[in-house]
């Protein structure tokens, strides 16, 4: 830290992303990225785009927007487009969370909520799972505070049904419910038609996963107007040209070719079956995942110790260092082909052990 540094900043601890090596080639399981390459008409659309990138890119990205708003049935001023979910789940900490009105969400869930809460000065309660690793939801019934939670919750992968999620929303009325459903297109239901009916509600979604497009940065919100509204604001007071060009028509193609992901996210849940049989096979407890991920452990040997023998073999896996979950490891879906190398160096890890 140099000494220029704001003391309010001086605390903060980043969030620590997957690691990205560029020193080999791995099968990498570790970011939850999809194994599959976005759909043609997104090349033929970016090579065409890259002739405009001298002029800014469209502040209100309206083409995107009004794809979006019409896949999910809601109207154009109840979306917001943002680089990465990242970004509009930073806005919605910003807009949404208190100084001394502690924000709630689970104590296991995605690494980047306390940073954000952390960033934005913003108190916060961490809720404990269940042991069973589920969220109680009567944890979050009539708290009369920001709640968030993602569900799929990463890195569990184990879901809440739309109704239970209801519950939650329908008895904070006074509040903001945001519910990230970064990974809901792997078999999870979802709550976005409820913005029609509760104006506290926000859900935020990516392209990062189920649409191949981690390295294009989109994501989006959807919400009411008025919770569209606030979160504008703060892009206008940060950075009108969130999302660039070359984004704005790759994410508007993919809505076009829906179906192509919708069928790769098939693809991805019969691989995730199948691993997880497999695994229990091998003797994993393995947690039941409506998400493009496993979080699995084993008796026979520690979270840490397979992580670090499944990478001197060529196999990138997540693993998480904090007390709760250091057994686990999170095993991203690749193909049926990347999980059978998955699966194979697991095996001939265990059995050299025995
Ligand atoms: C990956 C992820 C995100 C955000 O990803 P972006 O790439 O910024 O869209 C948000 N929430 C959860 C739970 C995630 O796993």
């Amino acid at each position: 830290m140099s000494r220029f540094f704001s003391e309010k900043y001086s605390a903060l601890v980043p969030y620590t992303p997957g690691e990205q090596p560029k020193n080999m080639e791995y099968v990498k399981l570790n970011t939850n990225e999809s194994p599959y390459m976005p759909s043609n008409n997104v090349y033929d659309a970016v090579k065409k785009e890259a002739e405009k990138l001298h002029l800014y890119s469209d502040p209100q990205a309206s083409v995107i927007t009004e794809k979006i708003a019409n896949r999910y049935g809601v109207s154009k001023d109840m979306v917001l487009v943002t680089n990465g979910s990242d970004e509009v789940l930073n806005f919605a900490f910003m807009a949404y969370g208190d100084k001394e009105r502690e924000m709630l969400f689970p104590n296991i869930t995605y690494g980047f909520y306390t940073v954000f809460a952390d960033l934005n000065g913003v108190k916060y309660r961490e809720v404990p799972l269940k042991d069973d690793f589920t969220i109680d939801i009567n944890d979050y019934i009539g708290k009369n505070t920001t709640i968030v939670i993602a569900n799929p919750n990463a890195p569990t992968g184990i879901a809440l049904s739309r109704d239970q999620i209801e519950e939650i929303v329908k008895s904070n009325p006074n509040n903001v419910v945001i519910i990230d459903e970064a990974y809901v297109d792997f078999g999870a239901e979802s709550c976005v038609d409820l913005v029609h009916k509760y104006e506290n509600l926000l859900v935020t979604m990516t392209f990062s996963k189920s649409r191949s497009m981690a390295g294009a940065r989109i994501g989006f919100g959807i919400g009411s107007k008025a919770i569209i509204n606030d979160l504008n604001t703060i892009k206008y007071s940060t950075n009108p040209y969130n999302v660039n060009r070359i984004s704005q028509v790759a994410g508007a193609c993919a809505i076009d070719d829906d179906n192509y992901y919708m069928d790769n996210c098939k693809k991805i849940i019969e691989a995730r079956e199948y691993t997880k049989s497999e695994l229990e096979k091998l003797g994993f407890f393995v947690l039941d995942s409506r998400a493009n991920f496993l979080f699995a452990k084993s008796d026979k040997i520690s979270g840490e110790e397979l992580y670090l023998k499944l990478k001197e073999n060529g196999v990138l896996v997540r693993h998480f260092t904090s007390e709760k979950i250091k057994d686990f490891n999170r095993i991203t879906i690749g193909t049926k082909e990347q999980m059978d190398i998955f699966l194979g160096k697991t095996k001939e890890i265990l059995e050299a052990k025995k």
